[in-house]
């Protein structure tokens, strides 16, 4: 069942040419087209479904320093104010909030593991409180439970997953961008190896510069063009429940069940790191790659079934740019929930939290979560394509980091200075090392 989502009208007419089109309308690329149209641009983005519809309007809605690995820290810091100044600039309500985090634990190794990343965050001049047991206890009063300890993350917060990426696209639209759902990009025209077109099945734009912000398809766009962009997908299940539990912390993790508010005065109800894995011919092709991963992620994931070959997200199937493919037979990619992990979810958390005995399940639905084997997005210049940017491969903590990314395509596009060291990010990392340090947290 899809997630729930905001809509928004495309533009009447796709135009013959335009300085970037950004491929993809989730939060890496509608935050790539705001920017650059920001900065006088004339910006085109391409949505085969609707915008947001895929992972950017299914996940949690963290934005969050807390436990980020050091290489993503400065761009999610710099995300969190950019969340704010997005709605001062446009007047457009994303939902963003800075409620701070909170994370509770009876395991000392886990709280070990985050005083460790306080010490660290704190030479960065981030800013989080470990709490003592009794601090924890007052702080999650809501669970039923003593607790060891926890961690309190004051400056982060949430957004609204189901408009976040709908309104900012609206934004780009205020700005004289153009945004075009239900238009999948089939592939890429190349003049003497630069860019110099995206083939769409609404026709051709020409263009010398292209992002491709696909989210989970990526990787197969990118094998159409020989590149070889090491990315897999695991498949997440969540719910929602209804209005009504009272005294909640807006954003609670803890390894039994985690929960966030909706605008709609409902939760969101996860456990933190579950997912499937639905084997593809893709998964196969990386799958060396992501053994450090999958090995670090063993104890959450579980064997899935075929619904992910079937899907085509991750086909290696190349595709004629004159008929119909695999994009636009799954406008939305809208995987099956598993439903063992929705029951289970819902059962741990009425534990946990007995507020939410007044609650039922209001909704429940899957997304697929991209990665990179590193755990580290693929942000930058593909080498050997001049014109063609990469901003994908979020590995399950985009969302947050939306503004900061788009901030960077944008920077690096213009030839302004990077919001962040751009290196880390750099596309070309993921096939001249092939084991990288994965992400700490
Ligand atoms: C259950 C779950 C929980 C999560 N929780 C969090 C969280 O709390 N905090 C956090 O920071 N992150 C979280 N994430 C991860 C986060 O949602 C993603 O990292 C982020 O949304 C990725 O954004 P994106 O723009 O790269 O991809 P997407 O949102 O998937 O967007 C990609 C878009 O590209 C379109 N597209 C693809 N190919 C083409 C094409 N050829 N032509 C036209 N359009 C195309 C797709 O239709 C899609 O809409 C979670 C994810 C899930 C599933």
């Amino acid at each position: 069942m899809p997630a729930p989502l905001y809509r928004i009208e495309s533009s009447p007419q796709l135009p013959k040419e335009a300085d970037v089109v950004v491929i993809g309308g989730g939060v890496a690329g509608v935050f790539s087209a705001y920017y650059l149209a920001q900065r006088g641009l004339k910006v085109a983005l391409v949505e085969k479904g609707l915008v947001g519809a895929e992972q950017s309007s299914r996940n949690w809605g963290w934005c969050r320093q807390q436990n980020r690995d050091a290489r993503e820290l400065p761009m999610s810091t710099h995300s969190l104010t950019l969340w704010e100044r997005f709605a001062e600039e446009t007047g457009e309500d994303t939902g963003f909030r800075r409620c701070g985090l909170l994370y509770l634990s009876n395991d000392e190794a886990e709280l070990e593991g985050w005083a460790r990343w306080r010490d660290f965050a704190r030479t960065v001049g981030v800013t989080t409180h470990m709490l003592n047991a009794e601090e924890a206890k007052t702080r999650g009063n809501a669970t039923s439970r003593d607790w060891k300890g926890g961690v309190f993350s004051p400056t982060d917060g949430i957004a609204d997953p189901s408009r976040a990426a709908p309104v900012v696209a609206r934004a780009i639209l205020k700005l004289g961008g153009t945004v075009h759902q239900m238009c999948a990009a089939r592939g890429l025209e190349l003049q003497a190896g630069k860019v110099s077109g995206v083939i769409t099945e609404k026709g051709t734009i020409a263009t010398k510069t292209v992002v491709l912000a696909g989210g989970a398809w990526a990787s197969s766009f990118c094998h159409q063009l020989g590149i070889r962009f090491p990315q897999a997908s695991t498949r997440s299940s969540i719910l929602s429940v209804t209005p009504g539990a009272q005294g909640l912390p807006d954003a609670l993790h803890t390894s039994e069940v985690s929960i966030t508010s909706r605008g709609d005065g409902g939760y969101t109800l996860a456990i933190s790191g579950r997912a499937r894995v639905d084997p593809t011919l893709q998964m196969l092709r990386f799958s060396r790659e992501f053994v450090p991963m999958f090995l670090k992620r063993r104890k959450s994931l579980a064997p899935g079934g075929l619904q992910g070959w079937k899907a085509g997200h991750e086909s290696l199937r190349k595709w004629r740019v004159d008929a119909i493919t695999p994009m636009e037979k799954n406008r939305i990619l809208d995987p099956k929930v598993d439903q063992s992990q929705i029951d289970q979810t819902f059962s741990r958390a009425l534990n946990l939290l007995p507020e939410l005995r007044k609650t039922t399940i209001a909704n429940s639905w899957a997304g697929y979560i991209d990665s990179t084997p590193d755990g580290v997005p693929a942000i930058g210049e593909v080498s050997g394509v001049p014109g063609l940017i990469l901003a994908a491969g979020f590995s399950g903590h985009g969302f947050g980091i939306g503004p900061g990314a788009g901030h960077l395509v944008a920077d690096l596009i213009t030839g302004a200075k990077p919001i962040v060291d751009p290196v880390p990010y750099r596309p070309d990392r993921l096939n001249t090392s092939v084991w990288g340090k994965v992400a700490e947290f």
